[in-house]
């Protein structure tokens, strides 16, 4: 009895296996890589979900005012009035430009976090917290390496 459920539980987790594997490689199709120009690093965390070290951002110590864009596909993402210093190393915002991202349910690292991908290209940019500073809650934990900062 116990061997036949052990047997099942396998199964059941290669099924499980077998069904999110497409689906993963569909969404990765679904991302666009326009920018030629992208490092190793950048293209890792755009396209497969990496995260880069922690504070290591030269756009952590970037106060100026104006637009972050996405590095990939130069959507405009957030505005510098957005940003505050999280503490967590990652560049962090309150908010997004309206429409600027997609979200999708990240089960990696055993835990549930909101991920978030630039709308216009599908890369891949950070994930959303519900504990920021300001009325929305929300704080944006961002790969400086996708984002470029275009001062006004
Ligand atoms: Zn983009």
């Amino acid at each position: 009895m116990q061997f036949l459920k052990r047997k099942f539980v396998k199964f059941l987790g290669f099924s499980i296996l077998l069904t999110i594997y497409p689906i993963r490689s569909l969404l990765a199709s679904a991302i666009k890589a326009i920018n030629p120009n992208l490092s190793k690093k950048q293209r890792d965390i755009m396209f497969n979900e990496g995260t880069e070290r922690p504070f290591s951002s030269e756009l952590l110590n970037e106060k100026r005012e104006g637009f972050y864009h996405c590095a990939n596909c130069g959507a405009k993402l957030f505005a510098s009035t957005a940003k505050f210093d999280s503490g967590t190393g990652w560049p962090s915002f309150s908010e997004a430009l309206p429409g600027a991202f997609k979200t999708k349910i990240d089960y990696s690292l055993g835990m549930k976090r909101i991920e978030y991908h630039c709308a216009k290209c599908g890369a891949h940019h950070g994930h959303v917290f519900d504990d920021g500073p300001t009325e929305s809650r929300k704080r944006f934990c961002n790969n400086g390496l996708c984002l470029i900062f275009k001062p006004n």
